[in-house]
């Protein structure tokens, strides 16, 4: 069973059944799916889920369905790896990396998909579509695989070359649309009434894809022993991600799972080829100008993004901030995880890397907090970013005298 009891518009209020709807009929307006905490708060313990599965399924109660048997390849209860060697750089006192690379097909996105697809096939349906940047595509194809459903993944045709062949070894359809994200998007959106019996993730179920969100909070709260974070940075491409892991941490304290009054700052990273966000934020604007995205880190570039206010609102609402950095910045973002604590992320964790060290230097994140930087995709799916700048540091003969002209390092 579940405790959702239906869906609400953010904007107006308005209640709906949770159907397969996302947007409100009345004004337009997002949905969101509505739960009775009180009931939640009267039946979860941290033992109650502790004995749960070492997946985002451990957090049913919490999640808009609730299945015996969900669309699952292992989502979630990925490592928090305290960064001791990346803060003593960064002078920071306690540091952690969510490390979401560990993920089935190495990026977050399997969270909101498991959560999606399950939902999708209680409501019937039977074919999975997405828009994505390519990581959504991975995780829509697998799961789609794992459950038996046909997929349909759309895509801009520039995508790195990891991404597509991760995407079509599933063996559903891969359509390359001449275009960037937005085009992509904008293509789905019209599919989507044309096609009401496809479930695209991230357009008519996009209302249960967020909230897979969530769990990065509840495994983050429940990894520090239940306690919260004083701080998180996390990427930012539609803004999804950011407002439900900000809405996971309220629903932890609303159920009883973290202490009255724990207060989490979020704040936002982009790069500067794709920061509406990151750009309104540093205006003091309300209004997210849409832009033509023009970086590496091709999985957060979305140039018109759906939650970007709604992003806005909840760093402001959190007290954090927003960062931007360069190409240059993220590839260096990139070997700094990577030199200091053995993790190696794609584009989008070096851009989550590079605007901490920023946020570290702006006085924004602070040597008092307890910080966690969300590292939400494999480095193995942008090998391209770093091709050129990383690589052997001799090419020898194979013999000693080779070896000992070329190399010097001490035994
Ligand atoms: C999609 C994605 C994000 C951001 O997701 P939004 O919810 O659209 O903001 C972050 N990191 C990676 C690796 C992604 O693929
Ligand atoms: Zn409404």
């Amino acid at each position: 069973m579940d405790f959702v009891t239906g869906l609400r518009c953010r904007e107006c209020g308005r209640t709906y059944p949770a159907e397969a709807l996302h947007v409100c009929d009345f004004c337009f307006g997002p949905l969101e799916v509505d739960y009775d905490y009180e009931a939640i708060a009267a039946h979860i313990t941290p033992e109650s889920i502790a004995a749960g599965p070492r997946t985002i399924w451990r957090y049913a109660d919490l999640l808009p369905v609730n299945e015996r048997a969900p669309v699952d390849l292992g989502a979630g209860f990925t490592p928090l790896v305290r960064a001791d060697r990346l803060a003593a750089e960064l002078g920071l006192g306690e540091l952690w990396i969510k490390d979401d690379t560990a993920n089935p097909t190495g990026s977050f996105k399997d969270r909101v998909v498991s959560v999606a697809l399950t939902k999708a096939r209680q409501l019937g349906f039977k074919v999975a579509a997405c828009a994505s940047t390519g990581n959504l595509a991975n995780a829509v194809a697998a799961h789609a695989a794992r459950a038996g459903m046909s997929s349909i993944v759309f895509i801009p045709y520039d995508l790195e070359t990891a991404k597509i062949v991760t995407t079509a070894v599933y063996g559903g359809q891969l359509v390359a649309v001449q275009g960037n994200y937005d085009d992509v998007n904008r293509l789905c959106a019209e599919l989507t009434s044309e096609r009401p019996t496809w479930a695209f993730v991230n357009v008519n179920i996009r209302t249960y894809y967020a909230e897979g969100s969530k769990t990065l909070a509840f495994e983050i709260a429940e990894q520090l022993g239940w306690d919260a974070p004083d701080h998180v940075v996390v990427p930012v491409a539609s803004g999804s991600q950011l407002t439900k892991v900000k809405k996971g941490f309220q629903e932890l304290v609303r159920v009883g799972l973290l202490p009255e009054g724990s207060q989490v700052r979020i704040s936002g990273a982009q790069a500067t080829g794709c920061s509406p966000v990151a750009t309104a934020f540093a205006e003091g604007s309300d209004h997210v100008r849409p832009v033509k995205p023009s970086t590496i880190a091709k999985s957060l570039a979305i140039g018109n993004p759906a939650d970007g206010w709604y992003a806005l609102k909840a760093v402001r609402e959190s007290g954090g901030s927003f960062a931007a950095v360069t190409d240059d910045e993220v590839i260096e973002g990139i070997r700094l995880l990577a030199r200091t604590e053995g993790i190696f992320a794609e584009t989008a964790g070096g851009v989550t890397i590079a605007s901490l060290v920023k946020l570290v230097s702006e006085g924004v994140v602070r040597p008092d907090e307890r910080v966690v930087a969300l590292v939400t995709g494999h480095g193995l799916k942008t090998i391209e970013a770093l091709v050129g700048h990383v690589g052997p540091t001799a090419t020898i003969l194979p013999t000693l005298e080779a070896f000992d002209e070329a190399v010097q390092l001490q035994p």
